[in-house]
């Protein structure tokens, strides 16, 4: 099958460190182009923005769009007009009814649109969904607790009103319980700690129920020196599963069942060759859904100002 050319718009740092080496070992994909203001890459044609190279790379037939999510709907709305599919990073907009509208927009187009939430590809995650699919979950316990200063330097937009603070890397252990969890469940309260100088949160506390009553907490932090931690662990009524190291290991009971390498965005980039194969799209705002929750329902507390 010819491969299907595909550019990179807004290349930072997930584009260089995961879509680059994802895309260069997925014979699906021809990487043909970079649009980017400030940023390139070594062989491959460049642009500035993604009008530039939807003007003048009519070939090109699929975009992965990796800048900040603020600048998401712009660049998907013109991507989908000239008929191009689309990858959009997580997540996958700054506000529901965007993401809703790219939806409408892509299926009238007749193109593929992928919401991609990246940790849903982590090794362990599959397993763990199909082991729970037939258990009672009594409790859940998301542990996602990082350094902002490590994994974020210098990233103003993520702090940013629609940047989504502590949810940026938050909603990647709500991607996951979304998509294991066999209930649905909702948020019941919430605390947003919120640095006095700052738009976004640097942690949140989250507790949820589903239908069974299920006890379902989160909490997500920012301020996390030394060891890092991206931890589910879930009991139910045939004992605990635990998915640690952001959903690559699984330990169900006492036994570890998998221990997996970086299968996330090589994931994903297979699923998208096999939405546009199909001629389907995979747009799932459950994540987002509950980050928005969290902001319509979280109670907001000032804690001191961030400096980097
Ligand atoms: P980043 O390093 O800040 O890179 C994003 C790039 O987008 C920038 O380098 C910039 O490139 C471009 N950009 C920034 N603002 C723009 C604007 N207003 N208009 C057009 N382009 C703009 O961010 P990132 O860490 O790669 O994150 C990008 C997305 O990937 C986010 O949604 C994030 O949640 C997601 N993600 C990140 C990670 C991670 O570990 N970093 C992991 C998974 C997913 P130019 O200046 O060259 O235009």
């Amino acid at each position: 099958m010819t491969p299907i050319s595909i550019a990179i718009v807004g290349f930072g740092k997930i584009a260089r460190d995961q879509h680059v080496p994802a895309l260069h070992a997925n014979t699906a994909f021809t990487l043909d182009a970079v649009a980017s203001r400030n940023a390139s890459l070594e062989s491959v044609a460049h642009f500035r923005d993604i009008q530039t190279l939807l003007d003048e790379r009519p070939d090109i037939q699929a975009v992965s769009l990796c800048a900040p999510p603020q600048v998401r709907y712009r660049q998907a709305r013109a991507a989908l007009a000239e008929g191009k599919h689309v990858m959009l990073e997580k997540p996958p907009g700054a506000t529901l009814s965007e993401v809703e509208d790219l939806r409408a927009q892509a299926e009238r187009a007749g193109v593929t649109l992928f919401a991609t939430w990246h940790s849903r590809y982590a090794a362990g995650v599959a397993q763990a969904r199909e082991w729970l699919s037939a258990r009672r979950v009594t409790s859940v316990n998301v542990q996602w607790k990082e350094d902002v200063r490590r994994w974020h330097p210098g990233q103003e937009w993520i702090w940013e009103a629609g940047g989504l603070g502590v949810f940026d890397p938050g909603i990647n252990a709500l991607s996951i319980i979304t998509a294991i969890l066999p209930e649905p469940f909702f948020l019941t309260q919430g605390e947003l700690e919120v640095p006095s100088n700052r738009q976004g949160p640097i942690a949140a506390t989250l507790a949820f129920r589903d239908a069974y009553d299920a006890d379902i907490r989160a909490e997500l932090d920012w301020r996390q020196a030394g060891p890092q931690t991206w931890d589910i662990h879930i009991e139910t009524d045939a004992g605990p599963l635990s998915l640690t190291q952001g959903g690559s290991r699984l330990t169900i009971g006492d036994e570890v069942l998998l221990e997996g390498g970086d299968a996330e965005y090589p994931g994903l980039y297979a699923r998208f060759a096999e939405l546009i194969g199909k001629g389907e799209s995979d747009v799932d705002v459950a994540p987002l859904r509950h980050v928005a929750d969290a902001f319509l329902l979280g109670k907001r507390v000032e804690v001191e100002a961030f400096r980097e």
